[in-house]
């Protein structure tokens, strides 16, 4: 990496990228050349107030990242004064509604994986306007998105409604939020990669929709305004930092990854490996619309460009490993899965698919179910902990499939990070399974790093993106060593699996 940074000659120059994930609030310094020089992190509770619903206290988001900021700074603080930008990754679509005067939130947060408004998902998608919102925003009508999540706090909390249409009231995602109580209440803002996660963002006319909001019944002022994700946004209040510093990088985490796996042209892709997966593709500067189950996001506006991605959620990878390990006592640790796999050849004709919660993309059933096939008495163990670890890198070649045929370009690698990226034998079957190399971050903080990446640009500490990912990253690739025969054969047979757990 190249540092075109002019500054105090002799000190480093840092980035502070704030990574506010689902389950933790993290804080990390990121120094010019790229490299991570301390990191701060605070668990978040999660509330369930009902089955299915979940639950994050807004104030309790900021304290536990304003803490992971202190806690970095503790461990180098010398660099607090050599701060030149900050950049904000944050979970997606969680949905935060606070008053515009005193900045009290009136709510808690309602998280992306809280199902309350799969009723009034039902009820638009009946009144027929599945499609308005595909061709408008590249999403489908679940609740996971935020714009059901806004309506049914005005519908549910006494008195908002009036008070949202009279101006009072402010929306906003997770780096919203965050924005507002770093300037001390001044910014109001989000970027495209975040307004993309709503359903009332036109990701055509990269403006917030007045058709898709009247029908939300959400008042276009209660909406943030919309700035790139690299760029200077505004400062932060003297009172946190003892000075201004710029705040230079807004992205959702996932598209934060993309970027921080260099996935920056056309036909790039990433998988990140956690309890579920999520691949993502750079489509470049036009949208490719799906038509096997994914959306279309935003990936990032920079450098006055926008590039789109396709996005594909798997619900169940590394918690296939869990559940062997939680309720089948089959392994002690996930790491052991490996060394298990590696003691049986093949898995004899046995396949998993970790339906548990039913299927994502690119199948979408809700309806499907887990089942192991083809076991016979010889069945081991073994087999049943190989047939998990591959049945996550059969997801991911649905996915990437689906992809390719969307946007028709070819894929040549596969980047990864994520947890589960730890295990070899599911990387180098991963490689086998698509036929193409997979890549591995040598550094897994590619969230941070990627919004730290568009800061950094935001706030001119590195030039472009050329700059940044010019160096070697990776560890040396998974090279597929299966003949396509054995391939094809292999994955007929996952697909037989997949038919049986949805039929
Ligand atoms: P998340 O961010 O979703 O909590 P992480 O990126 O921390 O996930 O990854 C944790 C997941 O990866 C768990 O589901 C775990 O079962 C799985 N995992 C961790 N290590 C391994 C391993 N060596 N082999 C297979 N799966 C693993």
């Amino acid at each position: 990496m190249t540092s075109s940074s002019k500054g105090v000659a002799n000190h480093l120059q840092y980035i502070l990228a704030l990574d506010q994930g689902t389950t933790s609030s993290r804080a990390l310094l990121i120094d010019q050349w790229g490299r991570v020089a301390a990191m701060g992190q605070r668990d978040l509770s999660q509330r369930y107030p009902q089955p299915g619903w979940v639950e994050h206290d807004p104030e309790e988001i900021w304290f536990t990242e304003w803490a992971s900021i202190q806690d970095c700074l503790r461990q180098m603080p010398e660099a607090a004064d050599h701060i030149v930008g900050i950049g904000i990754a944050n979970q997606r679509e969680t949905t935060i509604l606070w008053e515009r005067t005193t900045g009290k939130p009136v709510h808690h947060a309602i998280v992306w994986q809280c199902r309350r408004t799969a009723a009034a998902c039902q009820s638009l998608q009946d009144a027929g306007y599945g499609p308005l919102f595909f061709e408008k925003t590249g999403l489908v009508l679940d609740p996971y998105f935020s714009g059901t999540k806004v309506a049914w706090l005005l519908d549910h909390v006494p008195g908002l409604r009036a008070r949202a249409e009279a101006g009072e009231i402010l929306f906003g995602t997770v780096d919203s939020w965050l924005v507002y109580q770093l300037t001390g209440g001044a910014l109001h803002v989000t970027d495209p990669s975040n307004a993309s996660r709503t359903l009332m963002y036109n990701i055509h006319t990269m403006d917030w929709d007045d058709q898709l909001l009247e029908i939300l019944r959400i008042p276009r002022g209660m909406c943030p305004k919309v700035v790139d994700s690299s760029g200077i946004v505004g400062l932060t209040e003297r009172r946190w930092f003892g000075r201004e510093i710029p705040i230079s990088g807004i992205a959702g985490d996932q598209q934060a990854a993309l970027f921080g796996q260099g996935c920056i042209s056309p036909g790039m892709a990433k998988n990140t490996y956690g309890t579920g997966s999520f691949v993502l593709m750079n489509v470049g500067e036009r949208p490719v619309s799906s038509s096997h189950g994914l959306i279309t996001t935003i990936a990032w506006s920079m450098e006055g460009r926008t590039q789109y991605a396709l996005e594909g959620s798997i619900f169940s990878t590394g918690a296939v490993v869990q559940w062997l390990r939680d309720e089948l006592n089959m392994i002690g640790r996930a790491e052991e899965s490996e060394a298990l796999a590696r003691t049986v050849p093949d898995t004899g004709g046995v396949y998993l698919v970790p339906a548990f919660v039913g299927l994502g993309a690119p199948y979408w059933d809700s309806e499907a179910r887990a089942l192991i096939t083809g076991m016979t008495r010889g069945t081991t163990r073994a087999h049943i902990v190989r047939a998990a670890l591959e049945s996550i890198a059969y997801q991911t070649r649905d996915v990437l499939q689906a992809m390719q045929e969307d946007c028709r370009m070819p894929l040549d690698v596969l980047r990864v990070d994520g947890g589960a990226t730890r295990n070899a034998f599911l990387m180098q079957w991963q490689a086998d399974v698509l036929g193409y190399p997979v890549e591995r971050a040598r550094n897994p903080e590619t969230t941070a790093l990627g919004v730290a990446f568009m800061a950094g640009i935001g706030c001119g500490l590195w030039q472009s993106v050329t700059d940044i990912h010019a160096g070697e990253r990776f560890d040396p690739p998974f090279v597929p060593t299966m003949g396509a025969t054995q391939r094809d054969a292999l994955y007929a047979g996952w697909k037989d699996a997949v038919r049986r757990a949805r039929a």
